[in-house]
């Protein structure tokens, strides 16, 4: 029987949809949620993710602070208007595009950018809390990817995780909150050091690929049944489309549909929740600073 086809923009809509409900709250109180972007540089694929964020800023009724800057900016005047913006009141969360160019440290200035107005989750003082299982900002996509599977109902305490990847903006986050008490899945991790990949995936009764290696899982890779979670974003080329490139995911997905039970399409899958998760620290942000200044 073929997989259930997981709607990441279904249940993305639904996460947007709170944080826009929780914005008119706010804007009750005079507080508009705002998110300063920050590109730094012309990357094509950068700059549609920039826009696609501030799209999403918009619709749940945030402001969004677009500030694009030369790819010549040096690092010290980039961490100058972190500054500048970590000072901001009006400002409640800062987004930092990734991969800033090369010339750039970008630990320097992920910690450069204040805790309570890191929404991306990156700052170590949020990934500490992550770890310690103490209130913060969440990543997106992994928390994302976690809130897919609790919303299908897909069984995580006792299940086997194999999470394809070890990024600390992806993979390692991924195993970390899939090993909390409260989610309760023992985690295995796998990356380029692992030996026979495929005797780890078939184990797996919830198989998260975040790779980035288009077609690295096959069908013959994934155990009967298992919840298949493709984070992968791939341009592979294709002479049929206009761009002469298509998106496709880590998991060859014609084949292992026909495997899984649940599996998440590229595009339209753990990207949409990406960017929901996105809004939702951004509206919470915002709220932390509205009880700071009201003292609750
Ligand atoms: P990354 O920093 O390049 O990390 C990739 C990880 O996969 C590394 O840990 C690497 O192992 C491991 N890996 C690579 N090839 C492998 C192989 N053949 N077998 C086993 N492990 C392998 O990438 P990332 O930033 O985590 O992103 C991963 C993918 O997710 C990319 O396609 C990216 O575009 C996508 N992504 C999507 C979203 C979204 O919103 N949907 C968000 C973020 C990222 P080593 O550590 O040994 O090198």
């Amino acid at each position: 029987m073929a997989a259930i086809i997981i709607d990441g923009k279904a249940v993305a809509a639904k996460v947007r949809e709170s944080a826009k409900l929780r914005t008119a709250v706010l804007k009750e109180k005079g507080i508009v949620p705002c998110l300063a972007v920050v590109l730094v540089g012309e990357d094509p694929a950068s700059l549609s993710y920039v826009t696609g964020k501030e799209k999403a800023l918009a619709e749940a009724g945030m402001l969004g602070r677009d500030i694009r800057l030369p790819s010549a900016t040096s690092e010290a005047e980039l961490l100058s208007l972190i500054e500048t913006l970590n000072a901001d009141a009006s400002v409640h969360g800062i987004l930092v595009q990734l991969p800033l160019p090369k010339h750039i440290n970008e630990d320097r200035v992920i910690t450069a950018i204040d805790p309570v107005k890191d929404v991306d989750g990156f700052h170590p003082v949020s990934v500490g809390n992550m770890v310690l299982g103490r209130p913060g900002f969440l990543p997106c996509t992994p928390h994302g990817v976690l809130v897919l599977l609790r919303e299908l109902a897909i069984p995580l305490s006792g299940a086997h995780a194999v999470v394809l990847g070890r990024s600390n903006i992806v993979g390692k986050p991924l195993a970390n909150l899939l090993s909390r008490r409260d989610v309760n899945a023992t985690v295995t991790v796998c990356h380029t050091g692992t030996k026979d990949l495929a005797k780890y995936t078939r184990e797996a009764d919830i198989l998260i690929a975040a790779a980035g290696r288009p077609g690295l899982v096959t069908a013959d890779m994934i155990k009967s049944g298992a919840a298949v979670i493709d984070v992968g974003v791939n341009r592979v080329s294709d002479p049929r489309s206009k761009k002469g490139y298509r998106l496709a995911g880590d998991v060859d997905f014609d084949g292992a549909v026909e495997k899984a039970g649940w599996i998440t399409p590229v595009p339209g899958g753990v990207g949409p929740m990406t960017i929901a998760m996105l809004m939702q620290n951004v509206v919470e942000a915002a709220e932390i600073y509205s009880r700071s200044i009201s003292g609750d």
